[in-house]
């Protein structure tokens, strides 16, 4: 006989409410991404509501229901508290795990992948750097999707790279020997620092990559490379990048003044309105 209650290790990436009271979360476990119910989660009462927050690492006690399984319990392992009191830190959060949501596949098993949201929580959360751990989680999290950017061989013709490799073509797949990047006019500069810098975070773990000194500008670049990598694969932008963005506008514009965290907080907290995406299909 089945089971009918089963605990699972999990990271919420997603919640959205439905019903009266009820929430429905998006998980990532180790054993894949899935969609879940914590019922009467909205009652002031409720027992599940502080932990069942966005980007929280939790043990979660699960029942099988007929469509969506139920959340019974949840013990949180880690809440990342020192990330949620900074919200550059709070936006990149909610990236990492946008990115997730958006890339891996449901009920399709990704150990690493799970392992990579940790990972990156984690560096967030201990103070690394917001955009070296956001590129070496990229790098990683297409890696284990198969998306991997070549940046040893050219992305077309296979030819070994070199630091006369200065362009990288998303359509590609990755960078581009001299030869084929005359051939392919819709390719990206990419700067030899930029180049260094992918390669390294590609092949180490995620953890160094904050502990790396690296300009401001080519941290702009490797940003703006990857971003233009994922826009082709996702074929869109993410919402959480224009939080981001914004984020850093305002602090940008007005270093001294305090930001209000009013308007913002509704969105960072991940009180998702489920109409600008796709609706959650037939239970
Ligand atoms: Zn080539």
């Amino acid at each position: 006989m089945r089971e009918r209650v089963y605990r699972s290790e999990a990271i919420i990436i997603r919640r959205y409410d439905i019903g009266e009271a009820d929430r429905v979360l998006t998980i990532l476990t180790p054993s894949g991404k899935r969609r879940v119910v914590a019922r009467g989660a909205r009652k002031i009462q409720s027992r599940l509501a502080g932990h069942i927050e966005l980007f929280t690492h939790t043990t979660l006690m699960l029942a099988i229901g007929r469509n969506l399984h139920i959340v019974t319990q949840s013990s949180p392992l880690d809440r990342f508290v020192h990330l949620r009191a900074d919200l550059e830190r709070i936006g990149a959060a909610y990236y990492v795990a946008e990115l997730a949501d958006r890339l891996i596949e449901e009920e399709s098993e990704n150990q690493r992948a799970f392992e990579l949201l940790l990972g990156a929580l984690r560096a967030l959360d201990s103070g690394a750097s917001v955009d070296l751990t956001l590129r070496a989680y990229e790098l990683h999290l297409l890696d284990a999707l198969g998306y991997r950017p070549q940046l040893h061989e050219c992305a077309s013709c296979g030819a070994t790279l070199t630091e006369a490799t200065d362009r990288l073509s998303p359509a590609a797949g990755g960078a581009l020997c001299s030869q084929c990047a005359d051939a392919e006019p819709q390719a990206l500069s990419m700067s030899l620092p930029v180049f260094k810098l992918l390669r390294y975070l590609q092949v180490q773990p995620l953890e160094m990559a904050g502990k790396l000194r690296v300009s401001s500008a080519t941290r702009a670049a490797a940003e703006s490379l990857l971003r233009a990598y994922l826009r082709h694969i996702l074929e869109c932008d993410l919402r959480s990048l224009a939080f981001l963005d914004d984020v850093r506008l305002m602090r940008h514009a007005d270093a001294a003044a305090p930001i209000k965290t009013t308007e913002v907080r509704h969105f960072a907290q991940g009180d998702d309105d489920e109409n600008d995406r796709s609706p959650p299909g037939a239970w």
